[in-house]
């Protein structure tokens, strides 16, 4: 059988564009690379032609961590790839920190007293990048630590790194600019003349925002349709009853009607066609999965930790241990939700699920 990669086109090949440089891959739209100190080493970001208030420059989608690395990557970019002209707006796809980390710097960098430089954003991302950017309220810490150990993961040594790490969100995201316009769906937006239609999505993050210009026929999918690794869903401690992977599946849908032709500008990984193929897949794929947890559920009632096992076939270190738990709870979450599953909580404090007998 092909790989599912290999029913996706690739209409650049393996060529990347060059730290600092850019690449057009459609009129007036050009790809960004940077590089993200994590598993996933890298993040694509948007470059796109404008005029905005009657001043000629650049809309950029996404921004990157806050580290000085970024920054000169940043200043590279200003330097070789803008055509002398200004950065006008700041457009962040969602408030995971290496899509809004610099959205501060670049607001300010680019700000002058006749023209903000204005982050676009949805709100619901806008607030809760605003309360995770503050370190005494941020995420992570005690509640997270507390949330992993009731399902399951209680090794000390983990559970011990997971309560020191209160600050890590605001170590890559330290400061979220103090005003922004509101994304929504449904909005379309004027950029370089043409109408890019603002697609909200759920489940990955809080109101995530696609971008789709029918003109150019080029979708900027964020993290919401990424080309070879599925998309973190995950539980999160902040609100630990909720079902994601429902909402990510029931979003993802929105994207079938653009077929195969559009051209899609992912946020990790090679631009794409494909999408309604993509979608099919990513359906398949976490039909798959929730049958494997049915299934593990229906011989013995298992914690989240327990289902590591059977969902990731490799070792994980702990930043991808965090991810990995959140996953697994938000599938044993939508079969919980779908009726399938019940849980109950043991004398130990963890929850279990157990498949119900039909
Ligand atoms: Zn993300």
């Amino acid at each position: 059988m092909n790989s599912p990669e290999s029913q996706l086109h690739y209409p650049f090949g393996d060529a990347l564009p060059a730290p600092g440089s850019t690449r057009e891959v459609a009129p007036g739209v050009r790809w960004i690379r940077m590089a993200l100190p994590f598993a996933l080493d890298h993040i694509n970001l948007w470059l796109l032609r404008d005029e905005l208030d009657g001043r000629q420059g650049w809309t950029v989608v996404d921004c990157c961590i806050d580290r000085p690395e970024s920054r000169a990557q940043w200043q590279q970019v200003f330097d070789g790839e803008l055509e002398g002209l200004p950065v006008l707006r700041v457009v962040v796809t969602h408030m995971h920190p290496d899509h809004i980390g610099l959205a501060h710097w670049l607001c300010e960098r680019w700000s002058t007293p006749q023209h903000e430089c204005r982050l676009w954003i949805s709100a619901t991302d806008y607030y809760a990048a605003r309360v995770g950017s503050r370190s005494t309220t941020g995420f992570g810490g005690e509640s997270a630590a507390r949330f992993f150990a009731a399902h399951g993961l209680t090794e000390p040594s983990a559970v011990e790194k997971i309560r020191a790490r209160g600050s890590y969100y605001s170590s890559m995201v330290p400061d979220v600019p103090a005003g922004f316009r509101r994304l929504q769906d449904g909005l379309a937006l004027r950029i370089g003349g043409r109408a890019w239609h603002c697609i909200a999505g759920h489940g990955h993050a809080p109101e995530h925002i696609a971008l789709h210009c029918p003109d150019l026929g080029v979708l900027i999918s964020g993290d919401m349709l990424l080309p070879r690794i599925s998309t973190n869903v995950s539980v999160h401690d902040a609100e630990p009853e909720s079902n994601p992977l429902a909402d990510f599946l029931r979003s993802i849908e929105r994207f079938t009607p653009l077929g195969d032709d559009t051209l899609v500008l992912p946020s990790h990984g090679k631009p794409f066609t494909g999408a309604a193929t993509r979608v099919a897949q990513l359906q398949a794929h976490h039909r798959d999965r929730l049958a494997e947890v049915l299934e593990a559920c229906a011989q013995a009632p298992r914690t989240a930790a327990e289902m590591l096992p059977v969902l990731f076939k490799r070792t994980l270190d702990l930043h991808q241990t965090t991810f990995a738990m959140g996953e697994a709870v938000a599938h044993l979450h939508a079969l919980w939700f779908a009726g399938k599953l019940t849980r109950e909580r043991g004398a130990d404090g963890c929850w279990r699920f157990v498949a119900k007998v039909m």
